[in-house]
């Protein structure tokens, strides 16, 4: 999409005065309040940074009758607001309307409750989502949709965007993960989604919720599922001439029926930026296969050996599989590096998702590698 069609239908507000300030600052304190043009500019976009646009005012609320209380006076004087998680959003999501307010709900980051016996966990939307795995990883759960962005990303802005990562192949998107919800409409009024059973009675609009982009109303309260972490995991790379041969084991592993953990793919660029970044120690090659097994030890053990056997049969030159927890982490270190290492290669560059039938892939591979050639 080009500039004018993010920024398309967004209208200029009028600016906001010194009495709307007073009546903002007295709903967050002096603290929540930023209009300072210099700071106002690390609002001014998210992850896609082409577009910019300074907002009127930032504002932190610590509380979900703050955000109720923010929300029904930009409702009463018609301001555009936008609400605002760590601001990692690769969609424009949280780019501010020229003079409006960013909501940033950074502030509001405590975990409510950690229900183990029923394995959910009710938190802020602030908090960040490898802080959840964090939280219960001692008692050998974890939460399992892991965005390379974890680190930073909040689990308000995962709802938002749906967001996903290396491990949904097999436990599902932010959607599987997500069963109830406390969220602000844009009028100030306060419903709650769902709840901590799963199915409960009428439309699913918890579903309706995870993936709407910020678009119908503030999240503020956040029920999730842990998930109980498997007797064993084991991560196997897997070295391949070019990612044609690479793509075509990602193939055979999913027709042999197996549902691995994760797979996930790098060419040789991805590959090179990703060493320089964290020196992940990957084959230097031209397509690298990263999968993951995990489960009962047997069962594991058995899959294990199939797609070693998948991956010669594609051509594969060398097999590793990590040999401890700390090799396994980092092999994960340098695939989640790998999107913002490509930075060293081009400061500038355009990340386009793509959803394609696994029996194409290979051809699809093919013919990047061709357009890249151009
Ligand atoms: C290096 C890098 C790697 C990434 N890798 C992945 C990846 O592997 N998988 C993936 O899915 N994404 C990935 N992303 C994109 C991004 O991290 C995710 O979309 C993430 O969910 C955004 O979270 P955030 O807290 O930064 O949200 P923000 O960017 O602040 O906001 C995103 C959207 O959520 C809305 N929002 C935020 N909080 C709330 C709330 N409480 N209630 C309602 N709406 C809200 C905002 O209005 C906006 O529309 C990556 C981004 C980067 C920069």
């Amino acid at each position: 999409m080009g500039q004018a069609g993010l920024l398309e239908g967004r209208r200029e507000v009028r600016s906001l005065d010194l009495g709307l300030l007073n009546e903002f600052a007295s709903i967050v304190g002096k603290r929540g309040l930023i209009c300072s043009p210099e700071e106002l500019h690390t609002y001014e976009c998210d992850g896609l940074t082409n577009f910019r646009v300074l907002p009127g005012a930032v504002l932190l609320p610590s509380s979900t009758e703050q955000v109720q209380s923010v929300v029904r006076l930009c409702h009463r004087e018609k301001i555009p607001f936008v609400a605002r998680g760590s601001g990692t959003g690769l969609s424009g999501g949280a780019l501010p309307v020229a003079n409006g307010i960013v909501l940033s709900l950074a502030r509001m980051n405590r975990i409510h409750e950690v229900d183990l016996p029923n394995a959910r966990v009710v938190v802020e939307p602030g908090v960040i989502n490898l802080d959840v795995t964090g939280r219960v990883a001692s008692q050998d759960y974890f939460y399992a949709p892991d965005p390379s962005s974890q680190s930073v990303c909040s689990i308000g802005g995962n709802v938002a965007e749906n967001a996903g990562g290396a491990h949904c192949l097999k436990y599902g998107f932010t959607t599987t993960h997500v069963l109830g919800l406390e969220v602000v409409l844009p009028d100030g009024s306060l419903v709650h989604l769902g709840g901590k059973t799963l199915d409960t009675p009428g439309y699913d609009l918890v579903g309706v919720f995870v993936g709407s982009e910020g678009t119908l109303g503030v999240a503020t309260k956040i029920i999730l599922r842990i998930v109980k972490r498997p007797a064993c995991v084991r991560t196997l790379l897997a070295a391949f001439p070019t990612t044609n041969e690479a793509g075509a084991a990602v193939s055979g592993i999913i027709a042999a029926g197996m549902l691995p953990a994760a797979i996930e793919m790098m060419d040789k660029l991805a590959i090179q930026a990703a060493e320089a970044a964290v020196h992940a120690n990957y084959p230097d090659c031209g397509g690298l296969l990263l999968v993951e097994l995990d489960g009962p030890l047997a069962e594991v053990e058995a899959l294990i050996t199939q797609v070693d056997e998948i991956c010669r049969s594609n051509g594969a030159w060398e097999i590793r599989v990590a040999q401890s927890e700390a090799e396994r982490a980092l092999v994960w270190k340098g695939r989640k590096a790998a999107f913002a290492a490509v930075g060293r290669l081009s400061p500038n560059y355009i990340v386009q998702d793509g959803v394609i039938p696994r029996t194409v892939l290979p051809e699809v591979l093919m013919e990047i590698e061709r357009l890249s050639a151009e």
